[in-house]
């Protein structure tokens, strides 16, 4: 076990051989077509379409405007359900929407929506439910369909850790009204920055089209109040050469990911989430789950004591969102119990296809080493 001499953080935006991404921007630079629906963000988004094996696809100019679009477009009005263990982005969302959030619990497997917890916190008012899959773990899709149906609720995810994930070879954008997907550099798979909303409903296409490009049908045609959420042909160009290494990147980080659970399993008082049967995981994240009485030491001290160490881990996701201080005491957070608990005790160790074998026993060397001498 040894101090690494330079920093290890929690992800490592991946980026292509140099020569294969000027290769695109010699095409922009004959075309001139830097950015609206250019020909190689076009190509893009059909062959996400089929990566990702869903019926429509739209790109956006970063995840957060395809939640925000995705909100907006389908006209809804009252209260929506999620979560907040999740980023800034999904409750901000919501709420510069006009959409009041209703806050369920997670649960204890892997972290997303508690879906025994849903229908008790359905009013009258209630018209979506905004779900999160957490570190590339799907939540409970087909118990969420039901409660949708049987409430005739809308269902939006945000789905921007589950880039490639498949549930029995059904790509996870296929679940819901609509899903966003982010690919933003400290993703699996990135476009710089970079978003992506897919759905079964053909009807939006067009809606969202103009949406994110200010309303505009044609020069003389502005139907609608748009925003403008447009892909760069620049960032198009990275994504479609980044498409040719994301099965490996996947494949590199799943033995990663067994290599840290093989060598941490033994540990009384680290929970780590296991696979499941029939689901293509993509490895965006490897979160534990510490419990601090059985470890004898607290996620915030091994947090602390992993940087003497240079390996600089991530509190995803802490606080919840309900605690940042522009919605501290708003909302009712009373049964939130799984969620303060995962938020105030788990911990995502690096994780990156690039990150060498030899680094991460490194890394569980030394966090068996601090809980040793705590
Ligand atoms: C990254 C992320 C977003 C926002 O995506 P951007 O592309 O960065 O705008 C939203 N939700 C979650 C859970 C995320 O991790």
């Amino acid at each position: 076990m040894k101090k690494f001499k330079n920093p290890i953080y929690v992800t490592k935006s991946f980026l292509p051989p140099i020569e294969e991404y000027y290769e695109k921007l010699k095409i922009i630079w004959n075309s001139r077509w830097l950015t609206n629906n250019g020909p190689i963000h076009n190509e893009l988004e059909s062959k996400l379409r089929e990566y990702l094996k869903v019926k429509n696809s739209i790109l956006f100019t970063n995840g957060h405007l395809v939640l925000y679009s995705a909100l907006n477009i389908l006209n809804l009005k009252g209260e929506v359900i999620t979560t907040p263990f999740t980023f800034a982005s999904t409750t901000h969302a919501i709420i510069e929407n006009n959409l009041k959030p209703v806050f369920c619990d997670i649960n204890m497997e892997n972290f997303t929506i508690d879906t025994n917890k849903i229908e008790d916190l359905i009013t009258e008012r209630t018209c979506a439910i905004v779900p999160v899959h957490v570190y590339g773990y799907p939540c409970n899709v087909y118990e969420i369909e039901e409660i949708a149906k049987k409430y005739n609720l809308k269902v939006i995810y945000d789905a921007a850790h589950v880039f490639g994930v498949e549930l029995n070879n059904i790509g996870i954008g296929n679940f819901g009204d609509v899903s966003m997907f982010s690919m933003h550099a400290t993703k699996v798979y990135n476009t710089i920055e970079g978003g992506l909303l897919t759905f079964n409903n053909k009807e939006l296409i067009s809606k969202l089209n103009d949406y994110k490009n200010f309303g505009i049908v044609n020069s003389e045609k502005v139907e609608s109040i748009g925003i403008n959420a447009k892909m760069s042909e620049f960032q198009a160009a990275m994504g479609l050469v980044n498409l040719n290494y994301i099965e490996k990147e996947i494949e590199k980080r799943k033995n990663i990911s067994n290599l840290y659970r093989s060598n941490l399993k033994d540990i009384d008082g680290i929970y780590t989430v296991q696979d499941k049967p029939g689901v293509k995981h993509n490895y965006s994240y490897f979160p534990i789950l510490i419990n601090e009485e059985k470890l004898g030491i607290s996620r915030d001290s091994l947090y602390i004591k992993l940087q003497d160490y240079n390996v600089f881990c991530r509190k995803y996701f802490y606080p919840l969102t309900v605690e940042f201080d522009c919605y501290k005491g708003r909302y009712d957070t009373k049964n939130l119990s799984n969620a303060y608990y995962v938020s105030n005790n788990t911990l995502t160790l690096p994780i990156y296809g690039d990150l060498e074998e030899e680094s991460i026993l490194n890394i569980i060397d030394i966090i068996k080493y601090i809980i040793r001498c705590n």
